[in-house]
């Protein structure tokens, strides 16, 4: 794309300028790094027999993040997040970013370097460097495409493909928080007027589900010790929502699934936040995604080595129900004890 080009009264991106300020602030090397930011193309080492493992996650203005409810160290952050957290479910090391980026007209480098801020604020606790990117202008709204590559010791990633009949279904943290905090976000400020004060929802329960939405935490430690141990059959990170989530799989393994909605792990501040808007915070913890959450199976054999491993670590894990044969479908006891399908309400594009 030609560049630098005209920005109306806002001074000219200069690409090249743009990628040695990136490169110079955020490029740093690590020994498996041959040759980073720089050159046409980034060159890694990788250690003989390791497998690979690589993702790749796009985020558009207006359909993923709006710039009036979120900054752009948020966006930044929430989008390397949600590719971090996609290597934690396979029970990979993250190791390698690369960000591809098309600026609209009215974006300011300054944007960039908050964008670029986020984003290795969340690669930092995970010793993730930037080795390269692509830049280009965008005739409309920010478009931000990262690329993470990682790494998994051969034969211990972790499948969406191998859960077996029978075995226990758990998820780590809670859910429905982001979904929450995406709500209150989008709620025009004079309905906080509308609910009396012993209803309304306390400053700290409010800012703990913003948080969970603008800045989660993807669960690597908690994926790489699940494949370490072997202790997972299969794996998926709950990006679009537990109904949806849950339901791959269940597809890709061949089983179907029972869950309890007693068991579901809700956050005091989620359950605030339903009942001062008179939901059910089971609804929020059945289509919410972006809570990036780790749903597994495990063997019930491997249980209690489990549960006294997690304790330990300090790992939170709640099991919320089991894998049946395919027949069963997927269905939910209901906290009154009763059977019923579970529909898929999780966050579907196109629709
Ligand atoms: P090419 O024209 O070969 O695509 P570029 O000029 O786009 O090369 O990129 C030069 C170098 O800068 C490459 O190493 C590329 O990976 C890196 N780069 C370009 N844009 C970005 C970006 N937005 N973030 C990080 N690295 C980038
Ligand atoms: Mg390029």
């Amino acid at each position: 794309m030609a560049y630098p080009f005209r920005q109306k009264s806002r001074p000219v991106i200069r690409e090249f300028d743009l990628i040695r300020a990136l490169h110079k602030r955020h490029g740093h090397r690590t020994p498996s790094v041959i040759q980073g930011i720089g050159d046409d193309a980034a060159i890694i080492t990788s250690r003989a027999g390791q497998w690979t493992v690589l993702t790749t996650d796009l985020l558009a203005e207006g359909v993923h993040f709006d710039l009036r409810t979120a900054t752009m160290v948020d966006i930044g952050f929430r989008a390397a997040a949600a590719n971090l957290s996609d290597i934690a479910a396979m029970g990979g090391t993250p190791q390698h970013l690369l960000a591809a980026l098309a600026i609209p007209p009215t974006g300011t480098s300054r944007q960039v370097h908050q964008l670029y801020r986020g984003m290795m604020a969340a690669c930092r606790p995970h010793h993730v460097g930037l080795i390269g990117g692509d830049t280009s202008a965008s005739c409309s709204g920010w478009f931000l495409s990262l690329t993470l590559i990682g790494m998994a010791p051969p034969r211990q990633a972790l499948f969406r493909s191998r859960a077996r009949i029978g075995d226990l279904l758990y998820v780590t943290g809670t859910i429905g928080d982001a979904l929450a905090g995406l709500r209150i976000l989008n709620e025009p400020p004079a309905r906080m007027k509308q609910h009396p004060p012993n209803t309304a929802l306390s400053t700290r329960h409010r800012q703990f589900l913003i948080e969970r939405h603008l800045r989660p935490t993807a669960r690597v430690a908690e994926g790489r010790w699940l494949s370490a141990h072997r202790f997972a059959t299969s794996a998926i990170d709950i990006s679009d929502g537990l109904s949806g989530d849950l339901r791959h799989i269940c597809e890709e393994s061949h089983v179907g699934a029972e869950i309890n909605l007693r068991a579901l792990p809700l956050s005091p501040a989620c359950r605030a936040y339903a009942a001062s808007r008179k939901l059910d915070p089971l609804d929020l913890a059945l289509s919410g995604g972006e809570d990036y959450e780790l749903l597994f199976s495990v063997s019930p054999r491997q249980q209690s080595r489990l549960e006294q491993t997690a304790l330990k670590q300090g790992f939170p894990l709640t099991c919320i129900g089991t894998t049946r044969p395919l027949r069963f479908g997927i269905q939910a006891l209901s906290p009154h004890g009763r059977y019923h399908r579970l529909a898929d309400t999780s966050y579907k594009h196109f629709t």
